[in-house]
């Protein structure tokens, strides 16, 4: 057996029942399979790949608050620390239902090559809670940010790990976590980005998720001869990565023409209208129904559906694992030619090989998506060096770390043989970085 699939039967064994852990340790690792045969006695010898696949630390706690009828809840809360190789831990806060400790753990995973990538010190860590915002008043929410606040005050700080927002972690939330944090500290520091404009936040860390999805989109089309002007897109989700991605889509010249929600999804043959779905989403907290009842052109669905649309681009922007075989089939048979992922590992791994397999040009969310953590390191910059900096000197950064990190694939998959490969382009590229970094600090 290889030292690869060796260390691959490690993790299934020492983690059990955590899928989306396995499923992101095998896309990674099947990857860089030609980067560990150049020096597999030496990576084993020091055990990396079992240091990389293992966390620097898991943290687990219990969250309990008060609800509005006087009932005490009880959720549990996680922070992954999984790797500091080259800078503080780095990485958002769930809150959804669905999170446990595996799905913490993949995205904290994927968050170290994602780190990487943008060429920022910033090492890997992910965290949050099965707690759903949805549906709570405001007074709930801030009862449990503050709850869930003061265990994770003692684990975080500027310069040791610094969350973020990330599903059900919006403005809202990061505000009632930074004012626990302070009350509890009594400092003012950035230990958390994603913040509000008027206490530390950035410019343009909003728009950054969606925007360099947008970015790195463009530069992978141009690239390989093709532009976003004038083409279609489907998008998925109607949150934060989707909003924006669909409005940078419109000022790049194309036409998003669908988004979705948990219960369903918007067809709009004219173009999603941006301010509408901010309306519904962002003001409102509706469904999407509220959508189509504002636009008459619109159709609505309920259930799945959004990738059966003709597109020639599709951006999945919701969650792990909302683009699967026959999605792939549908797309490829609907004409689409590239997809990027604004969610984390939104398409499986046999949808991806499908798109592979049929010349799709396909960029995974570590790269896709890193915009939003590139700018929360701006955000942290800023922070230290107590300034603002404009929307447009942001944007301009925010650009020029997207086309960079697309060249960085491109280059890496290129040095291997992979031309095109831009999966295996992103795994090598982030794998060397950190790889150089773990080996420098020795055994720790
Ligand atoms: P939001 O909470 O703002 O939006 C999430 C969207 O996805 C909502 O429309 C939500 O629908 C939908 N969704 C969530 N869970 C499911 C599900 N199980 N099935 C179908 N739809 C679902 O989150 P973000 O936009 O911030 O994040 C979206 C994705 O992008 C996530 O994978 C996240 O990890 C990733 N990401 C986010 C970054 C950021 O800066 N925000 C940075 C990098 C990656 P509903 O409203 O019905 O729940």
């Amino acid at each position: 057996m290889d030292y690869v699939e060796e260390v691959f039967d490690r993790v299934r064994l020492q983690n059990p029942a955590q899928p989306e852990f396995h499923q992101a340790v095998r896309e990674v690792l099947t990857t860089l399979r030609p980067v560990i045969a150049r020096d597999e006695e030496r990576y084993r010898r020091e055990a990396l790949l079992e240091r990389m696949t293992t966390p620097e630390r898991v943290i687990l706690f219990r969250v309990p608050w008060v609800d509005d009828r006087g009932q005490v809840q009880v959720n549990n809360g996680f922070r992954v620390q999984f790797n500091s190789a080259i800078g503080p831990y780095k990485g958002g806060l769930r809150f959804h239902p669905s999170v446990n400790l595996g799905v913490i753990k993949f995205l904290g995973f994927e968050q170290v090559f994602k780190n990487a990538l943008t060429g920022l010190p910033i090492g890997g860590g992910k965290g949050g809670a099965d707690f759903d915002p949805k549906g709570k008043s405001d007074r709930e929410v801030m009862a449990f940010c503050q709850s869930f606040m003061t265990e994770l005050y003692r684990h975080i700080g500027a310069d040791t790990d610094v969350p973020a927002g990330d599903i059900g972690v919006g403005g809202r939330e990061i505000g009632y976590l930074y004012g626990q944090y302070k009350r509890i500290r009594g400092t003012y520091e950035g230990v958390l980005t994603g913040k509000g404009l008027t206490y530390g936040g950035s410019l343009a860390r909003t728009e950054a998720t969606g925007y360099g999805l947008l970015y790195l989109t463009e530069e992978m089309l141009k690239s390989n001869g093709k532009t976003l002007a004038g083409l279609t897109v489907a998008v998925s989700g109607a949150g934060n990565v989707a909003t924006y991605a669909i409005q940078k889509a419109w000022q790049l010249g194309a036409k998003p023409v669908t988004c979705s929600d948990s219960t369903g999804w918007i067809y709009d043959p004219e173009g999603i209208d941006v301010a509408t779905l901010k309306q519904v989403k962002e003001v409102r907290r509706a469904r999407l129904t509220e959508y189509a009842a504002q636009r008459p052109g619109a159709e609505y669905h309920p259930g799945k559906g959004v990738w059966t649309v003709k597109c020639d681009v599709a951006l999945p922007c919701a969650t792990q694992n909302e683009l699967g075989l026959e999605d792939a089939k549908a797309l490829v048979a609907n004409g689409c030619f590239a997809v990027a992922e604004g969610a984390n590992m939104p398409t499986t791994l046999e949808a991806t090989k499908y798109f592979q397999d049929h010349g799709i040009l396909f960029c995974p969310g570590k790269a896709a998506n890193a915009g939003g953590v590139a700018t929360s390191a701006l955000e942290m910059s800023q922070n230290s060096q107590r300034l603002s900096w404009t929307f447009q000197e942001v944007d301009s950064r925010l650009q020029g770390i997207m086309v960079n990190i697309f060249h960085m694939l491109d280059d890496a998959a290129k040095e291997y043989g992979m031309a095109g490969d831009y999966v295996a382009g992103a795994n090598i590229a982030g794998f060397r970085k950190v790889a150089q970094a773990m080996e420098a600090q020795g055994i720790v």
